[in-house]
């Protein structure tokens, strides 16, 4: 039985997010507070910025909120980890606390509004929520279409991703516990996501432009992204490469037949072009499949080191909901910020 007034966690990583920062805490505090006045969630209910080890004030401003803001929480990790171990940092510290999560960039970028929307599927009884981009048409074309080559991409592998959904989503703790039993360190949330199951339904919403500052995603972080997401999820690359070669194992034969027929018939051939242009060819492609092959046993490298993910730094989330009262974590907070 779901509770009628669920303890809701906004989980937000953040990095050098200082220009929104405070534009996006007094947002959701306004959805939390209508929410909340409208008995939808718990008075309880918590925003939580997670600092991906940004440069700049954002971890300052995020702990001076959390003093102004009952809301308002902190997590501090102790180095920048990237978007996605971040998110799962912020999703694995809220999952005991809340009864559901909802995940959303730093940014403004996506509606926060619809979060109402989020609450009421859950009420409905759907474990996970997932906000989808009606249209792309604040990002820029080149974001576009690589987006959407990924999303097809992806599809012919076999990738069962939610279309033109990104990191804006609810999750009930059923869900979230499902995902912790996910123990691979080569994350990629969109993928395992839809591998947990249980009762989903979508929210379409309209994307904003960036509220200010850049995009943390440049090409190189993106096209990791896009790499990442293909190699931990799918073998077909290196089926690929394996079926090339069989191809090109098979042409070789008549290739040869063909050569030595010719031989045998007297015809001469200067040959030379041919056979560097054979060599380049093959050694490339041998050097490609192993590369591929290699990329598999540096992700099993990885898996089997089962290095933690991330080092959390400062915990404000567990002091406010845990055993330190109100004011200890104020004075907490003096000692440390100011
Ligand atoms: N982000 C992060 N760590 C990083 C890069 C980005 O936590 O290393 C956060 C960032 O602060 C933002 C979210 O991930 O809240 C999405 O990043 P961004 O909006 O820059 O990506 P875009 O919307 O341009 O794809
Ligand atoms: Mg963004």
């Amino acid at each position: 039985m779901k509770q009628s007034q669920p303890l809701l966690t906004i989980v937000v990583p953040c990095y050098n997010e200082e220009e929104v920062l405070e534009e996006t805490a007094k947002q959701l505090t306004s959805v939390l507070d209508d929410l909340t006045a409208e008995e939808l969630i718990s008075s309880e209910s918590k925003i939580l910025f997670v600092d991906d080890g940004s440069r700049d004030r954002t971890w300052s401003l995020i702990a001076m909120e959390s003093t102004k803001n009952d809301y308002v929480t902190g997590l501090k990790l102790a180095r920048n980890v990237g978007h996605q171990k971040a998110l799962l940092a912020g999703l694995e510290k809220a999952k005991d606390k809340s009864d559901c999560v909802v995940s959303i960039d730093a940014d403004l970028q996506d509606d926060v509004s619809v979060i109402r929307d989020f609450i009421l599927h859950y009420h409905e009884g759907c474990e996970i929520v997932y906000g989808v981009r009606r249209c792309r048409k604040t990002d820029t074309f080149f974001k576009r279409t690589t987006a959407l080559g990924f999303y097809r991409f992806m599809n012919k592998l076999g990738i069962n991703l939610v279309y033109n959904h990104a990191d804006y989503r609810l999750m009930s703790k059923r869900a979230l516990e499902e995902l912790s039993r996910f123990k691979e360190a080569n994350l990629f949330l969109r993928g395992i996501i839809p591998m947990i199951g249980f009762k989903w339904t979508e929210v379409i919403y309209d994307r904003k432009e960036r509220f200010a500052g850049e995009t943390k995603y440049p090409l190189k972080k993106m096209l990791s992204f896009a790499f990442d997401g293909i190699t931990s999820f799918s073998v077909a690359p290196i089926r690929f490469i394996t079926s090339l070669g069989f191809f090109l194992f098979f042409l070789s034969v008549i290739a040869g037949a063909y050569a030595l027929i010719q031989k045998t018939l007297g015809y001469t051939n200067a040959g030379w072009t041919s056979l560097i242009i054979s060599i380049w060819l093959i050694g490339g492609l041998q050097l490609m499949g192993i590369g591929m092959i290699g990329e598999y046993i540096g992700k099993i490298f990885m898996e089997v080191k089962g290095r933690p993910k991330y080092a959390i730094d400062i915990d404000l989330y567990s002091e406010r909901l845990g055993h330190f009262q109100h004011d200890e974590t104020d004075m907490l907070m003096e000692e440390r910020f100011i």
